[in-house]
């Protein structure tokens, strides 16, 4: 495998209709913000699998990697470790209407890194946690409730109404 691939020139292939071949590439991963928070690749360069396929008019591509982003937990803000795995399919069709064409296909070059990055944002799970059970913050003063005794409560706040009743009684 040589360098880091950005555009990749699908021509180099040299495939007939039908034909399809699987290359190897090292793709770079751009740190991502997700729910206000920055997630980045704990490597920067991820090896990716691309299969090309020709097809009568243009290409069935695939792109598939793992990546393990390093960021905080969207609920307790440790750091939570997250493995994501990439399945990503574009067609290409000229002359098969918009749906059909991949905006990341311009003639026969392949813009794999910005493929990789919309790919990787779209495989993120609705939260990134710590883990399942993660319980987050306290709302009222803050603690992590991962680690905080389980009856972990506060009084509620008295209500001013009863503190106006107080006074008149101690009067
Ligand atoms: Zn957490
Ligand atoms: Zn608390």
């Amino acid at each position: 495998m040589a360098g880091r691939t950005d555009v990749f020139d699908l021509a180099r292939l040299q495939l007939s209709s039908g034909q399809g071949r699987r290359v190897d590439l090292l793709v770079e991963l751009e740190p991502l913000e997700f729910g206000g928070q920055r997630y980045s690749s704990q490597t920067r360069l991820t090896e990716a699998a691309l299969d090309a396929a020709r097809t009568t008019a243009g290409y069935s591509l695939r792109l598939r990697f793992g990546a393990h982003l390093e960021g905080p937990c969207m609920r307790c803000l440790e750091d939570a470790d997250t493995r994501i795995h990439v399945d990503a399919r574009e067609i290409d069709q000229p002359g098969g209407g918009d749906d059909l064409r991949s905006p990341y296909l311009a003639g026969e070059e392949l813009d794999v890194r910005t493929w990789a990055r919309d790919a990787l944002a779209l495989a993120l799970p609705a939260q990134i946690a710590c883990r399942e059970e993660c319980r987050g913050l306290c709302a009222i003063c803050g603690e992590n409730l991962n680690d905080a005794s389980p009856d972990h409560v506060h009084e509620r706040a008295p209500d001013p109404r009863f503190a106006e009743l107080d006074k008149l009684r101690f009067e």
